[in-house]
């Protein structure tokens, strides 16, 4: 499935009954972005979470951290609409061994302009969150 943002390929991510909660909808698993980072609810949840670090190396490798992370990048486009869902995101990635801030920040200067938010400016915003 393509970006529905940017037409770029994405990767389908899926998503624990215990993170879906932190989503608008009910959807078993996303669809993130490679291109802009762009995340979409997708029902067709692959089985396994695919390797993230593939959307850069930033990414931790370990699930636990990767998962929230990718998602509350992904809402980073409402971060007003979606604070208390990215708050405990954040939470959930720094229990799990990661600052999520340092990783906004490497995605920042790897997407530019090609994400779908402004990153250096929302990373700003979330350093508020904490
Ligand atoms: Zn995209």
């Amino acid at each position: 499935m393509s970006c529905q943002s940017c037409g770029g390929e994405t990767l389908a991510v899926p998503v624990s009954t215990e993170l879906r909660e932190y989503l608008p909808g009910d959807a078993p698993a996303v669809t993130v972005c490679r291109a802009c980072l762009a995340m979409e609810p997708t029902d067709d949840a692959p089985e396994t979470v695919p390797d993230l670090t593939a959307i850069d190396d930033a990414v931790p490798r370990n699930a636990e951290a990767a998962v929230p992370l990718m998602l509350l990048v992904g809402l980073l486009d409402s971060l007003a609409l979606h604070r208390a869902e990215i708050t405990a995101l954040l939470e959930r990635v720094e229990r799990a061994g990661t600052d999520p801030l340092l990783v906004v920040d490497r995605l920042a200067d790897s997407y530019g302009a090609e994400a779908h938010v402004d990153l250096a400016a929302r990373r700003h915003q979330l350093e508020q969150l904490l």
